[in-house]
């Protein structure tokens, strides 16, 4: 399997089969929070990047084997939305496995062109995500393809919710002493009483991200904030443990402790190590962090993971 990967224990899906539709990495934005590292493709070019027919191939031939899935989530290492067959893949998902649920995680920058929310209309949860409303902080924090303005976003957001039939969650990553002043809080306020979304769920660095200077935000913090936010706003919550998750696999988590004991490794030397995507990878280092038996520190070539003795 090329482009899937898990399933893997998701915080807020369950267990969920993931689909990457983009090479690592391209993307509209560049965060600096950014799990998978710099954007080197920093675009808004829409395009087939893997062939469509092959992802649904892999779709056919891993569901036929009916496995247990909470969601089938699109995300991947890039923004999913760039890839032209996106919509394609939806229907016939939609289509052939009615029972799954389809999960869009975007960035939402693109739900500004009317032929990108067509294609996520079937979808059945879309997570998009807003880190900020002023253009200044939102080039601070997702360092955006120079065409994009956030004002923009903000309305092709607001369209999408008002068409969509499904649920939206919406997503806003805090960093402190950034994007959670006062004033920009009070614009989150406006923003979030015009989308009028399903859940809107705070998040902040809990593995270390693209840049050295993004701190985590105190749990404390977040819950404060989502009180002053509204009724509706959340903090997204731990890593769900493996002891529930029948697809976490003892095997897998063995091998990665077993190659981080020897040797402190970045997420990309696992990938290429044990064969395995990268984001299934983050996946489990999300859950063996979230339950002590792995710590991190920054080197010279990024993030390195080793397991604690
Ligand atoms: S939108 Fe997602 S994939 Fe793109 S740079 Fe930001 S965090 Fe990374």
């Amino acid at each position: 399997m090329n482009h899937l990967f898990g399933p893997v224990p998701s915080r807020r899906l369950g267990i969920s089969l993931g689909i990457d539709l983009t090479p690592q990495k391209a993307c509209t934005l560049n965060c600096v929070y950014c799990e998978c590292g710099k954007t080197d493709d920093l675009t808004l070019e829409r395009k087939e990047y893997i062939p469509t027919g092959e992802v649904i191939a892999e779709l056919k031939e891993y569901l036929s084997t009916d496995p247990e899935l909470d969601a089938i989530t699109f995300s991947g290492s890039g923004e999913p939305t760039l890839h032209s067959g996106i919509g394609e893949i939806i229907a016939w998902l939609k289509r052939e496995y009615p029972q799954h649920r389809v999960v869009i995680l975007t960035n939402g920058t693109l739900l500004w062109q009317p032929e990108v929310r067509a294609a996520l209309m079937p979808a059945d949860l879309v997570v998009p995500s807003l880190d900020a409303v002023s253009e200044d902080i939102f080039h601070r924090i997702n360092r955006p393809n120079k065409n994009l303005s956030n004002a923009e976003i903000i309305e092709g957001l607001v369209t999408f919710c008002a068409e969509f039939d499904g649920e939206v969650w919406l997503e806003v990553f805090l960093i402190p002493g950034v994007n959670d002043t006062q004033e920009e809080l009070t614009r989150f306020r406006d923003v979030f009483e015009r989308l009028q979304v399903d859940r809107i769920q705070l998040n902040s660095l809990d593995r270390p991200g693209a840049m050295p200077w993004v701190e985590p935000m105190p749990r404390e913090n977040l819950m404060a904030i989502a009180d002053m936010l509204g009724d509706e706003v959340e903090v997204i919550g731990k890593p769900i443990v493996r002891r529930r998750c029948a697809s976490f696999s003892e095997n897998l988590r063995g091998r990665i402790l077993a190659t981080i004991r020897v040797r402190p490794s970045t997420i990309d030397d696992l990938a290429v190590t044990l064969g395995m995507h990268v984001l299934d990878i983050g996946k489990y280092l999300d859950v063996m962090i979230g339950e002590g038996e792995v710590e991190q520190h920054r080197g010279e070539r990024g993030v390195f993971y080793q397991a604690k003795r």
